[in-house]
């Protein structure tokens, strides 16, 4: 498995707690697929510290990756929320097998905050290769400033007819953006609603381990096959 030195092009605050930073592949090869992973070096304190991270873009915007993570009090964490263009980082991958299955016929992803970045990387590559079959993407926040990629994720589905952003806001209440949009959690009726065959669709959940089991618990109650049912645990989050 390749591990490149790469440096970093961009960075972005999503939101106020998510920040993204871009890396230049300098026109070096790396191919992987949409929802693998990687494992991201940086420099931390004396050493060096790595963590597990989906890849947010996809294979069908060659040139860069893109990297996305929530704060947290960890040096690891610090130290990603420093990083600034033109700083080394190391990449180590691609990896995993939570990966988009373009050949089905109804794909559903389901996802809770930072759990968007794989499912971000499919549903732009499901864009670009024009894949006509219907896409649909449930997204929980707590609120609307908490949406990460919300524009980039609005307009891909604005730019193609059967694809579907429905975004759901759990603390809508006292939020800066009046929220006119869906509240609470992503539940069995929503599924349905936006699923006409849900035992027929593929889906894929990813997100902290506590919300993965949530939804694969909902899957289950609605009869859909196991064998239909993707899942990527963000360990160290719960
Ligand atoms: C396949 C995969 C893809 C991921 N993709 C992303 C992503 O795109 N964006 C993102 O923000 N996070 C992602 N994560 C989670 C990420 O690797 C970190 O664990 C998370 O961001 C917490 O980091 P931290 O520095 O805040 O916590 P840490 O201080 O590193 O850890 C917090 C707690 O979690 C435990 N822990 C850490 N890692 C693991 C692990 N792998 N298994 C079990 N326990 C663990 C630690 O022991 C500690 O108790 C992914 C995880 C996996 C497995």
């Amino acid at each position: 498995m390749p591990r490149l030195e790469l440096e970093v092009a961009e960075v972005r605050q999503e939101t106020p707690t998510i920040r993204s930073v871009r890396l230049s592949l300098s026109g070096k090869p790396f191919p992987f697929k949409p929802g693998q992973y990687c494992l991201v070096e940086l420099s931390v304190g004396e050493g060096r510290g790595d963590h597990t991270f989906s890849i947010a873009s996809s294979p069908t915007r060659p040139g860069s990756l893109l990297f996305a993570t929530r704060q947290s009090p960890s040096a690891y964490k610090q130290r990603f929320f420093q990083l600034k263009p033109g700083d080394g980082v190391a990449v180590t991958g691609p990896v995993g097998r939570f990966v988009y299955d373009e050949t089905a016929e109804h794909t559903v992803l389901l996802s809770g905050g930072i759990g968007i970045t794989p499912l971000k990387s499919m549903l732009e590559y499901a864009r670009d290769r024009g894949i006509d079959r219907p896409i649909n993407l449930l997204y929980g926040n707590r609120t609307p400033a908490e949406i990460a990629f919300r524009q980039e994720l609005d307009a891909l589905a604005a730019a193609h007819p059967t694809m579907n952003v429905v975004h759901v806001v759990s603390q809508p209440e006292g939020a800066a953006e009046p929220w006119r949009g869906r509240t609470g959690r992503i539940n069995e009726a929503l599924i349905r609603e936006v699923v006409p065959r849900p035992d027929r669709a593929r889906y894929y959940i990813c997100g902290p381990p506590g919300m993965v089991a949530g939804l694969r618990g909902v899957l289950a109650q609605m009869a859909v096959p196991e064998a239909n049912v993707r899942i990527e645990n963000f360990e160290g989050y719960d």
